[in-house]
């Protein structure tokens, strides 16, 4: 079965709900047994069984599942949120007098908990380029346990070399940890390319519509207990109407994504050829560092890229900005909507030197006409020029 067609049946099964398409939504927290000698058993075992809401219900198993799919793994754990999956995945796999390996251009609050909290805990952490490739190779300590990886990057969208990572990563025990949100576990194949677990933030494109927070970690095997524990020790949980949507985001997931595609590289490619642009951040482009790696690695790329543009001051800016007509100005992206927000590469690295002057943009090319996002953006270009 192809991946497309996979998506639609993943996590549900009518013939065991009247013949109803979706699977109803359980709202839990106690379970009740039978006998003592049930209420024994599953105390005894109580991992993805219905032992207690905050341990899972049908429909999380149901979400789970489905992620499972996507991402081609065995297993999945949710979360409340994207953020929630970094960290459980991070303490599931550190402990203190461990050291991680994150690339530098990780989604900022994973900088955050990383500075400001597992410090605290005695858990070392180094920034690392990310296009070091299998460089690093010397960044390794014997103390090393996670390297982390986000191909695309958060805000400069560099691809990595994860097979050249993940090899030397595991040579010296380590495991390599995913935020594959960006290709939505749809265009990049994570486990194929050495990953041991691959993060999501499913508020993005998996619940689609901007109406939700929701977390995935899909684990091996061998690592799923561990991080199952680690959820349930902390206490996290997905809500059940949150992974329903999730659950429903999957069936229009691949269509989706190819709209967002499509719309994309339309607007990043006419961007490049427009002379306010410096340099359009895009996988699919050549002007991307990592293009190549995205070519051999990727299926496609989704709708989320970045535009530096030439010196201008932050009034032109603002101008360009507050004057769109079709793209709102907001963080989470990955809904049908078109976003378009300014960015910030010097400030959210340490590993690296950020090496344009000019201000950068993240634009989120959402499921609208083309044509008309292009206009928009083209009368945001003039205004942009005509403020500086
Ligand atoms: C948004 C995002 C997250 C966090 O997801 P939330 O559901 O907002 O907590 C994590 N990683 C990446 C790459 C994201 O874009």
């Amino acid at each position: 079965m192809k991946k497309e067609t996979l998506l639609l049946h993943a996590g549900r099964d009518p013939k065991k709900n009247y013949g109803i398409v979706n699977p109803p939504v359980y709202h839990c927290s106690t379970v009740t047994f039978p006998t003592l000698a049930a209420l024994e058993a599953s105390q005894a075992s109580p991992l993805g069984v219905v032992h207690y809401g905050r341990y899972g219900t049908p429909t999380t198993y149901a979400f789970e599942q489905g992620v499972a799919a996507l991402e081609g793994a065995p297993k999945c754990v949710s979360a409340p949120s994207g953020l929630a999956a970094i960290s459980i995945a991070m303490l599931a796999m550190l402990k203190a007098g461990d050291h991680a390996l994150i690339t530098d251009n990780a989604y900022f609050p994973l900088r955050k908990l990383c500075n400001d909290m597992l410090g605290g805990f005695g858990i070392e952490v180094t920034f690392y380029d990310p296009m070091v490739g299998a460089g690093i190779k010397d960044l390794i300590r014997p103390k090393t346990k996670v390297v982390w990886v986000e191909s695309p990057g958060s805000q400069t969208f560099e691809v990595q070399d994860i097979p050249a990572i993940a090899k030397a990563a595991h040579a010296a025990g380590a495991v390599v940890i995913m935020d594959n949100t960006w290709s939505a576990g749809y265009y990049f194949d994570a486990f194929e390319h050495g990953v041991d677990i691959s993060v999501q933030a499913a508020t993005k494109y998996i619940v689609g519509h901007s109406d939700a927070m929701l977390g995935t970690v899909t684990t091996t095997e061998a690592l799923w207990e561990k991080v199952k524990w680690t959820a349930v020790r902390l206490g996290y949980c997905a809500g059940p109407d949150d992974c329903y949507l999730g659950l429903r985001g999957l069936r229009t997931l691949a269509t989706r994504l190819a709209r967002h595609q499509e719309t994309a590289l339309f607007l990043a490619r006419w961007l490049a050829t427009r002379p306010e642009v410096e340099r359009v951040l895009h996988p699919a482009l050549a002007s991307c560092p990592g293009h190549d790696i995205w070519k051999r690695d990727f299926t496609g790329s989704s709708g989320l890229f970045g535009v530096v543009l030439k010196e201008f001051p932050k009034a032109a800016v603002a101008a360009m900005l507050d004057g769109m007509e079709h793209f709102a100005m907001g963080y989470s992206w990955g809904g049908f909507e078109s976003l378009i927000v300014p960015t910030y590469p010097p400030k959210v690295r340490s590993a690296t030197r950020w090496p344009h002057a000019g201000p950068s943009i993240r634009i989120h090319a959402g499921l609208e006409d083309p044509e008309d996002l292009k206009q928009d953006i083209a009368a945001g270009l003039k205004r942009l020029v005509a403020a500086a």
